[in-house]
C-alpha cells in the first residue's frame, strides 16, 4: 500500500468524522424520520458570523420547506426579531452576560451547545421528563436558553409557574430538536394549581387560523391558546405549533428557534 494511498484514506475518514452527526438519537413523536448518515454542515468551521450564515443556511437547504403546505398556517418574516447565526462562543458569552449561568451539558452539537437548565427562569420552572418520580435536567441548545427569559415573562403574565417538557435535544432528520433548538411542551400549570394538559385541553381549529376568531369556551382550552398566540405575537420563537399542525403533535406544542432564519410559523 502507498504512503499516497494511506493518505487518501485518513483523509477520508478524517472528512467522514466531521460531518457524522453525534448528538442524541430519537424520534418526533409520530413522526417517520429516518437518521440520515451525514450534517453536510458539520464539514463548516464556525468562527465567523459569516460562517454560522453558511452553516444555518446548509441545514435550511437541507430541511427544506418542511412547514409548508398546512392549511391554515401562518408564515411571518420579521427582519428585526429573527435570532441570529453566530459562533456559539458569541452566544455563550452572552448568557454569561445576561446572568444566565446555565452549567454546560455533558453532550452537545457543534451548531449549538447544550446547557442544562435546572431552577425557575423569571419565576418559571421548565421541567424535563419525570422519571420514577424524578425531573430529568433540561437540556437546550444555547440559543433557545438565551431566550428563556423573555418566554418565561410571557408565561408569567399568563399565569403559568411550571412548564412540563418533553426531552428537547434528540436526533430527528428535518428538526431544530437536533440541535436542542426545540421543545415540545405537554403540560403547563398556572399559579392557582389548574394544570393545563395539552392532549386533553386543547381545542382543536381545523377550519381556522390558530389565533383567529372566538378563543374556545372551556376555560383550560382558552388558556392554552392565549399561551401560544401570546408568544406567538412575541415572536419569542421561531415556530409555534399547536395540536391544529397534525396528528403528531396531537398532545404537544412544539416551540423552536432557528438561528438566521427570518421567518416566523404558526399552526
Ligand atoms: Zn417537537
Amino acid at each position: 500500500m502507498s504512503w499516497e494511498f494511506m493518505r487518501g484514506a485518513a483523509c477520508a475518514v478524517a472528512w467522514l468524522a466531521t460531518v457524522l452527526p453525534w448528538c442524541s438519537a430519537g424520534d418526533e413523536p409520530g413522526g417517520t424520520d429516518e437518521a440520515p448518515w451525514y450534517a453536510p454542515w458539520r464539514a463548516v468551521r464556525v468562527q465567523t458570523v459569516d460562517d454560522a450564515e453558511k452553516a444555518w443556511g446548509m441545514v435550511r437547504d437541507f430541511f427544506g420547506n418542511m412547514r409548508q403546505g398546512h392549511e391554515h398556517e401562518v408564515w411571518v418574516v420579521d427582519q428585526d426579531a429573527m435570532p441570529r447565526a453566530r459562533p456559539l462562543e458569541d452566544c455563550l458569552a452572552e448568557l454569561e452576560e445576561d446572568g444566565l449561568d446555565f452549567p454546560r451539558a455533558d453532550r452537545g452539537c457543534r451548531m449549538s451547545a447544550q446547557v442544562e437548565v435546572d431552577g425557575p427562569v423569571e419565576g418559571v420552572t421548565f421541567t424535563g421528563r419525570v422519571r420514577d418520580g424524578v425531573a430529568e435536567p433540561l437540556e437546550l441548545g444555547c440559543e433557545l436558553a438565551l431566550r428563556l427569559p423573555r418566554l418565561a415573562r410571557v408565561l408569567r403574565e399568563a399565569g403559568v409557574r411550571t412548564v412540563v417538557v418533553g426531552e428537547p435535544a434528540r436526533f430527528t432528520l428535518r428538526s431544530y430538536h437536533r440541535f436542542g433548538l426545540a421543545f415540545d411542551v405537554y403540560k403547563l400549570e398556572l399559579d392557582d394549581g389548574t394544570t393545563l394538559v395539552v392532549k386533553n385541553d386543547f381545542v382543536l381549529q381545523p377550519d381556522a387560523e390558530t389565533c383567529a376568531g372566538d378563543p374556545p369556551q372551556a376555560a383550560a382550552g382558552a388558556k392554552l391558546r392565549e399561551i401560544a398566540c401570546a408568544l406567538w405575537d412575541e415572536r419569542v420563537l421561531s415556530t409555534v405549533i399547536t395540536p391544529n399542525y397534525n396528528e403528531g403533535h396531537h398532545d404537544h406544542f412544539h416551540w423552536d428557534v432557528r438561528p438566521g432564519d427570518d421567518r416566523f410559523y404558526l399552526r
